[in-house]
């Protein structure tokens, strides 16, 4: 690997340099090939070789440098204060086959100065859902991070009971959150203008060159946020806990707790058991990233040249850039130009799914069976089985399909074929992270059978294909009554 580990040439104050505390007997759960390769881990055999004592804790190769980032936040709306890694750390910075930094994160690894109340561990569990999660949006062509690989071990670890302690390596091009600016606001604000240095230079080297390099970094942060939001609306992703110190600078998804793949339509959907007032259901996501940003921005005040007026430009630009990549995306994933007419027959199929609590992510691939019903087999089924739930519905929710069809059909009519299924087809994925499938395989997990963990990484690889290996459970949303779903966040 080519290590580049500039985090740990900071000021110390940033960090807590200390080793992985070791889980007891580390077994492989899963390892991500693609990745080993994409990083140039796969190069180096010491590492292939003993990946499991390395995310198990017990070796630490030469080149890594293992810290704890210090950092702070607002959660749930309010200010936290210090917070920082308590269960991970920050193994190495590598550049990857692309030329890229890429950050090496390995989460429950142990005690830290940040632990507050925690023990510094993760559970199998939750190690699985943000292993295959990581994995869906990666693959999905939305921004993440994404596992290396994943351990589990006889370590126990009390949650509401007693499980496995696990850990994984998580690989992000960037670990630095909104929350390190805040922390650095309160605890140590000489570092204000050296870290954004850092972190134009690092990430946004393009900013240099601009007329104010600050405020263009800020922009872009304010740009990739707005893009990553949309990217989530758009697949249906409900992040859940959109603390300031979950959401990166450079716009790529960190840190899965109890998030959730949209499945039953229902856009007013929370999806964390512990947001009891709904600040982060699927719906608030896009305000919530403007919130989040809003309470940012003003630290950099305290630099020179940067003066409020600044600060609100370069955050007007959230919304016109979150609108114009979610609209026409929309446009996108009902296979039609990126127009007025599109956009009013994409909301009002919106406001369809969510009227008959249909799927969201099926109901958006089975209309390549109106389109082209002989070619698309699979999505005649899914399309069949849309039918019947809007028929079991009555005469109101029939009317409404009917009516929205015609409506759609004089606009995909006008158009090519080819390009409204091109659309349709890269647009839509066939297979998402429903909750019933991870659930599935962390029971076959916690039994010590990785089988199921395997088969769903596979599917989630190319998740836009029809495969073989699909089940039926991978494509059946909850029932229709079903309460809508949340996961708790001790993980
Ligand atoms: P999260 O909202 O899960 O991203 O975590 C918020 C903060 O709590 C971060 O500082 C985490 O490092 C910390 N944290 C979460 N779980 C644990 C744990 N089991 N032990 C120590 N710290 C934890
Ligand atoms: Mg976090």
């Amino acid at each position: 690997m080519k290590y580049h580990n500039t985090f740990s040439q900071l000021d110390p104050r940033l960090y807590h340099r200390q080793p992985p505390t070791p889980l007891d007997s580390p077994t492989p759960v899963h390892f991500n090939q693609n990745l080993a390769k994409k990083i140039g881990w796969s190069e180096d055999d010491d590492l292939m070789q003993n990946w499991v004592d390395i995310i198990g804790g017990a070796y630490v190769p030469k080149g890594f440098c293992p810290l704890a980032m210090a950092y702070a936040g607002h959660q749930f709306g309010q200010w936290a204060g210090q917070l920082g890694d308590g269960r991970g750390l920050l193994l190495a910075q590598v550049i990857d086959n692309t030329g890229k930094l890429q950050d090496l994160h390995l989460k429950g690894s142990g005690l830290t100065p940040y632990s507050r109340m925690g023990d510094g561990r993760a559970v199998l569990r939750s190690s699985i859902r943000e292993y295959l999660g990581g994995h869906a949006l990666t693959q999905l062509g939305i921004a993440s991070s994404s596992a290396l690989g994943i351990v589990t071990s006889k370590t126990p670890v009390q949650r509401e009971t007693i499980e496995s302690g696990a850990a994984l390596i998580r690989v992000a091009d960037c670990h630095i959150r909104l929350g390190h600016i805040e922390w650095i606001a309160s605890f140590a604000p000489d570092l204000l203008k050296p870290f954004t240095d850092y972190m134009i230079a690092t990430y946004f080297p393009d900013c240099l060159s601009a007329d104010h390099p600050v405020l263009a970094f800020l922009e872009k942060v304010v740009k990739n946020t707005a893009r990553l939001i949309a990217d989530w609306q758009l697949i249906g992703f409900a992040h859940g806990v959109m603390n300031t110190d979950n959401l990166s600078i450079t716009g790529s998804t960190l840190d899965f707790g109890p998030f959730g793949f949209m499945e039953r339509f229902n856009p007013a959907w929370i999806n964390n058991h512990s947001d009891f007032t709904g600040r982060y259901a699927y719906q608030n996501q896009p305000a919530i990233g403007h919130w989040n940003l809003n309470v940012w921005l003003p630290h950099f005040m305290r630099l020179s040249g940067i003066s409020r007026q600044g600060l609100g430009e370069a955050l007007a630009h959230y919304e016109p850039v979150f609108m114009q990549r979610y609209q026409t995306g929309l446009c996108d994933k009902i296979g039609l130009p990126h127009d007025e007419d599109s956009l009013g027959v994409g909301f009002d199929w919106l406001t369809l799914l969510q009227d008959c609590r249909l799927d969201y992510t099926n109901s958006f691939r089975a209309l390549l069976a109106l389109i082209a019903p002989d070619d698309f087999t699979f999505e005649a089924q899914l399309l069949e089985t849309l039918n019947q739930e809007i028929e079991n519905q009555g005469d109101k929710a029939r009317q409404s399909w009917q009516n929205w069809q015609s409506r759609y059909q004089a606009l995909w009519q006008k158009l090519p074929q080819e390009e409204v299924i091109n659309r349709l087809t890269a647009n839509n994925p066939v297979y998402i992270l429903r909750n019933d499938m991870a659930q599935r395989a962390i029971i076959e997990a916690e039994k010590g059978d990785f089988n199921e963990v395997a088969r769903l990484f596979e599917l989630l690889s190319q998740p836009f294909k029809v495969q073989d290996i699909a089940t039926n459970l991978d494509i059946t949303p909850p029932n229709h009554d079903a309460p809508p779903l949340s996961i708790s966040c001790s993980s």
